[in-house]
């Protein structure tokens, strides 16, 4: 066991949830002056502290009262697995003993965490491992921070980008993720630069539409994965919520109220969406968009859709979309000799389902 103990009692403030004018107006509430509530905020999310004792500088009868009213810890790491390449997935174990994954990856230009956003999901894609089971509940932002404040906890060294692509639907989760966002940016927090944070989302049209509204300067990738609705509802049921046509739409709403470029990630399978037919009708759609394909070989997943495209086949389709313009990388694969047993780290805890998170940039 590696990291701190999970607090497992319930009908307690999750303390760790609270922005910081909500934590303010908490501390007011319990009589104390609302300078503690700064002191507080950077014991929880810039010390990364996991117990209220080691909050020197708060009294000892306050500290009393905030453990027996509050719930400090949301997630701690329950089993880690090192890459040979350096990249670690972690198990995290919540306060009501599900778990999520989350992986850790060293680049360059500094360290990027994948994390969680829901245990389970309910999207239904037929090639991933997390849909499975549906969706057991979302993850509250102290869940999602704690992701992130236990690696920095454990490797000792600092994160500086955030990907939101693991286990869930994030737009599914969307007061708790944009919640989470401005907190993990915040000055008194670890004040991660908003531009270096990804949300992937399948395609919720909605609510990217309202994310548009939210001024956060974040990078957004868009699951497409197909040209046309008829290829991409065979490997996404979303896509009968949403045509292709009102997503690009929404997409278009989100460039012209952010500016910023959307990433448009395309997994790749073999004989379904890998022909060069495929990679045209992709040009065709995204021509004019202010946006960057990434294309991802898939993983394939035991009793889940779909084989790997064969790298010849990725290299012609991304030929095929520079030839027509439009910007293209293929994902970097990160930890692919642990790959296997990602989902199986929260499978063997489980006791049968395999949920597996794909996290590589
Ligand atoms: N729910 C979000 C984030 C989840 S996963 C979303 O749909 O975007 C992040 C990316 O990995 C998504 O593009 C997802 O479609 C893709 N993915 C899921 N399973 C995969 C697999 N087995 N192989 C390759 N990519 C996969």
């Amino acid at each position: 066991m590696t990291g701190t103990d999970c607090d497992n009692r319930q009908n307690k403030t999750d303390i760790k949830s609270l922005d910081f004018i909500e934590l303010q107006e908490y501390v007011l509430k319990m009589g104390q002056k609302s300078f503690r509530a700064k002191q507080l905020y950077q014991w929880m999310h810039q010390q990364l502290v996991t117990s209220f004792d080691e909050m020197t500088n708060l009294s000892k009868a306050f500290r009393g009262q905030l453990e027996e009213r509050c719930l400090l810890n949301g997630a701690c790491v329950t089993e880690r697995q090192i890459s040979k390449d350096g990249t670690n997935k972690f198990l995290m174990e919540l306060a009501d003993g599900n778990l999520v994954e989350s992986v850790w990856m060293q680049y360059k230009h500094g360290n990027s965490v994948c994390i969680s956003t829901q245990v389970g999901c309910r999207m239904g894609c037929r090639f991933c491992a997390s849909t499975e089971g549906g969706l057991i509940r979302s993850l509250r932002p102290s869940e999602m921070l704690d992701q992130v404040y236990e690696i920095q906890r454990v490797t000792g060294e600092r994160v500086s980008n955030i990907i939101l692509m693991g286990i869930g639907e994030p737009l599914d989760n969307y007061e708790n993720v944009v919640k989470f966002i401005r907190m993990v940016s915040e000055e008194h927090g670890l004040h991660i630069s908003q531009r270096n944070i990804t949300l992937s989302t399948c395609g919720l049209a909605e609510q990217i539409k309202r994310l548009a509204e939210e001024a956060l300067t974040i990078t957004l990738a868009i699951s497409l994965h197909a040209p046309d609705d008829a290829l991409r509802r065979e490997m996404m049921p979303v896509a009968y919520r949403y045509s292709i046509a009102e997503l690009i739409d929404a997409c278009r709403y989100y460039i012209q109220k952010t500016n910023r470029r959307i990433t448009f990630e395309y997994s790749m399978v073999e004989g379904k969406n890998d022909s060069v037919l495929e990679a045209e009708a992709l040009s065709k759609l995204l021509k004019g968009l202010n946006c960057h394909v990434n294309l991802i070989p898939l993983n394939p997943v035991k009793g889940r859709m779909g084989q790997r495209s064969l790298q010849s086949k990725i290299e012609d389709f991304k030929f095929t979309l520079e030839k027509n313009h439009t910007n293209v990388t293929i994902r970097r694969e990160m930890g692919r000799d642990i790959d296997a047993a990602c989902g199986q780290l929260r499978n063997k805890n489980k006791g049968g389902k395999l949920h597996e998170s794909i996290c590589k940039d």
